[in-house]
């Protein structure tokens, strides 16, 4: 297999898991495995929480592909497992860092698309209970999101008396 097909496979299952992240989101964290993900939305005290499983969750079968893909040298699964832990580095970048900031890097920023995941994810936790949520994403969000970001920015540059 030539990188550059290893390396799209890879990006490719990065693109996939955000659907895939959707969709655990929408129908087993907020559907079966509720009772994990519950104190994501209503934080306890302390660093942890149950909800950090879905690591886990994830990472067994990102680890497996790429440990058996390499041992037999079956190429495309391993790229799979590689794009899995990809999304899964990414995840953690911007959902445990930027979003939710556990840890203080980037917590300032002006950025369209930095501010705009952050709203619309916060508009995911303003809702406590399992049912009706909304924005169940991570790094694509809807267009109202966008706009109303945009809209928040360009009233506050108005605002913003030039100097000269
Ligand atoms: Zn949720
Ligand atoms: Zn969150």
């Amino acid at each position: 297999m030539s990188a550059i097909l290893f390396i799209s496979l890879t990006l490719l299952t990065f693109i996939v898991m955000e659907g895939i992240t959707w969709l655990t989101h929408r129908f087993v964290m907020h559907g079966f495995l509720w009772y994990l993900h519950e104190d994501h939305h209503k934080k306890g005290p302390g660093f942890f929480e149950k909800n950090d499983a879905f690591f886990l969750i994830f990472a067994i079968p990102s680890w497996l592909c790429i440990m058996l893909g390499l041992q037999n040298q079956v190429y495309w699964v391993a790229a799979i497992g590689a794009g899995i832990a990809l999304y899964g580095f990414a995840y953690f970048v911007v959902h445990e860092v930027i979003i939710h900031q556990r840890f203080k890097f980037f917590s300032r920023s002006n950025n369209t698309y930095i501010r705009t995941i952050r709203w619309a994810h916060k508009m995911h936790h303003k809702h406590l209970d399992k049912q009706e949520g909304e924005s169940f994403g991570m790094l694509l969000v809807a267009k109202k999101y966008w706009d109303k970001v945009r809209a928040d920015k360009n009233r506050s540059e108005e605002q913003t008396p030039i100097s000269i």
